[in-house]
Formats: C-alpha cells, sequence, structure tokens
C-alpha cells in the first residue's frame, strides 16, 4: 500500500518557515493581490491567499476591480505597483473578464515581482537559467517529492499536460534534477504505454479516472496534479486513488496533496523576491 503524500501537512511547515523568514526580514515583504470581476471562484482563491500572506507575516495588498474594469486602467495599476516597494509580488488572479488580453498584463508585471512565474523572460529563465521563482503547483510538487526522499536522478518521470503553468515547467524541474522526463499530451498516440513505464507519474490533465491500475507501474510514485468535480460536487483528481494507492510507492490525494502545496510556495516565492529586492537595496 503506497504512502500518502500529506501536502496539507507540508503546506503548513513551508507556511512557518516562511513566516520565520519573514519576520527576520528589515522590511515586511508584501503581495498584491489584483483580482478583476466577481467570478466566486476566484474569489475564494483570493480570500485564501489572503489568509495565507496573514499566517505567513506577508502584508496583503488587495485591489478588487470591477469586472467592467479597462485593460488600460488594469495596466495603470500594475505600472504603478511595480514601482512600489510595498509589493514584492504582484499577482493577478486569472481568469480575467473576456476584454482584457490576459497575456498583456501578465507580461506588463516586472519580472522581479512576478510571483506566479508566468512572465516569459521567466519562462525564458527556466529554460536557459535560473528564474528568481518557479510557477508554483510544479515547484510543489517538487518539494512534495524533497520532502519524501524521492529523487528523480535517474528515474524514467512522465508528466501529462504540457500547459505553460503546470506541464512544462514540472517537465523542466525534474530534467533539473536528472529525471528521464517524457511528456505526454492530448496528441500522445498510446498514453498506457507511457505510463507504464513511468518510476515517477504526475497527471496534470482534468480528466477523471484517466489513470487506473492498469496505467501504472508497481511501485511507481503518483503525483495527482489535478482538480475535478465529480457530478456529485466532490473534488477528485485525474487518479482512481483507491485502484491505484495499493500498487504505488507514493500518492497524492486529492484534495490535500498539491492543492496545499501551490498555495505555500507562492508565499515561498514572495518571500524569496523580498529577499531578493532587500538585498538589491543594500
Ligand atoms: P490545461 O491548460 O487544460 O492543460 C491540460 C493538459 O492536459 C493539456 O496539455 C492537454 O493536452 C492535456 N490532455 C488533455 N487530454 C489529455 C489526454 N487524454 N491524455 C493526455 N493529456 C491530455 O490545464 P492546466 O492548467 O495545466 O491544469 C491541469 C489540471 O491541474 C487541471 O485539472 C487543473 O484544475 C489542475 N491544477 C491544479 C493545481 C493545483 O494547485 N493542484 C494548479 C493548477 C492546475 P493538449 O496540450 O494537447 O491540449
Amino acid at each position: 500500500m503506497a504512502i500518502i503524500m500529506d501536502g496539507k501537512a507540508l503546506a503548513k511547515k513551508v507556511r512557518l518557515q516562511v513566516a520565520e523568514q519573514a519576520a527576520r526580514l528589515p522590511r515586511q515583504p508584501g503581495l498584491a493581490v489584483i483580482l478583476v470581476g466577481d467570478d466566486p471562484a476566484s474569489a475564494v482563491y483570493v480570500r485564501n491567499k489572503e489568509k495565507d500572506c496573514q499566517q505567513c507575516g506577508i502584508r496583503s495588498l488587495e485591489y478588487r476591480l470591477p469586472a467592467e474594469t479597462s485593460q488600460q486602467a488594469l495596466l495603470a495599476l500594475i505600472a504603478r505597483l511595480n514601482e512600489d516597494p510595498a509589493a514584492d509580488g504582484i499577482l493577478v488572479q486569472l481568469p480575467l473578464p473576456r476584454h482584457i488580453d490576459s497575456r498583456a498584463v501578465l507580461e506588463a508585471i516586472r519580472p522581479d515581482k512576478d510571483a506566479d512565474a508566468f512572465h516569459p523572460e521567466n519562462a525564458g529563465r527556466m529554460l536557459t537559467g535560473e528564474p528568481a521563482v518557479w510557477p508554483c503547483t510544479p515547484a510543489g510538487v517538487m518539494e512534495l517529492l524533497h520532502e519524501y526522499g524521492i529523487s528523480p536522478a535517474g528515474k524514467r518521470c512522465v508528466v501529462l499536460g504540457r500547459s505553460n503553468i503546470v506541464g512544462k515547467p514540472m517537465a523542466l524541474l525534474l530534467l533539473r534534477e536528472n529525471g528521464t522526463v517524457t511528456v505526454c499530451h492530448s496528441a500522445t498516440p498510446d498514453l498506457e504505454e507511457a505510463t507504464r513505464r513511468a518510476d515517477i507519474l504526475v497527471s496534470a490533465v482534468g480528466r477523471p479516472g484517466l489513470i487506473g491500475a492498469a496505467q501504472v507501474k508497481e511501485g511507481a510514485v503518483v503525483i495527482d496534479v489535478a482538480i475535478n468535480r465529480t457530478p456529485e460536487g466532490r473534488l477528485c483528481g485525474d487518479v482512481d486513488f483507491d485502484a491505484v494507492a495499493p500498487k504505488a510507492s507514493y500518492i497524492t490525494p486529492v484534495p490535500g496533496g498539491v492543492g496545499p502545496m501551490t498555495r505555500a510556495i507562492l508565499m515561498k516565492n514572495v518571500l524569496a523576491l523580498a529577499k531578493m529586492h532587500q538585498a538589491e537595496a543594500k
């Protein structure tokens, strides 16, 4: 039976570490969070970020803008925050209303304040060097692997999904730690052939039941990034947990696995940006 990787407990530990380090900085770190419109799910995410900031001793600067806010006004706010030393990190909650070009908005955030690491300059640094921070979800997966003493080195790692925020940076992080990485997507001809070879399988697709026992190698580490909702309203991932857990060596639950880590890494990212800004200011 697999060991269940407890993302909730590790996230708490990370938040405590961030709080300890934030308290020792000469200036309190700050995160500006911008929410445009009244999407209920986004409002919950933003509230959670505020709560996390509070627990970590990070100042949360909140900007709640009406849905009809113009792109120009949003860009003007970002330009102001780019110059505001109180904001070490800037985060724009996605999705944005349709009339706003998300890409233009994300590109307007100064790369050294890009708490989510979505700016193309940071994406480039992921390929060619070291960005100051990595996208929260894949970085959270790496932190979980480290916590449980699992190294990708010499392992066959298979990542399902190739989005810019999860799949691609996940593959780069595993590669950086000497994993041999395969990335699969909707045009992969024989998914099962790939997943069955994985020593470490990371699924970030968004399809309940995609991974059952037959798709997993005996003793594999199975990381379920996906967050789906069943017709009954229950949260689940891509992996059939009950079927796969007896076969895997380690497995993440949904909820309580990767999700809490994503939130905790955001706090860690803001701390890292604040440290960088304060070192530069010396
Ligand atoms: P996304 O942008 O929709 O990407 C999904 C990926 O899955 C795409 O690359 C797609 O391939 C691939 N895919 C679709 N059907 C497939 C199939 N049958 N076999 C193999 N690959 C397939 O989603 P995302 O933003 O990366 O998020 C992925 C999942 O993770 C979602 O469930 C999301 O809710 C969850 N998520 C969780 C967290 C967290 O904190 N735990 C954070 C972010 C996202 P193509 O590129 O070919 O279309």
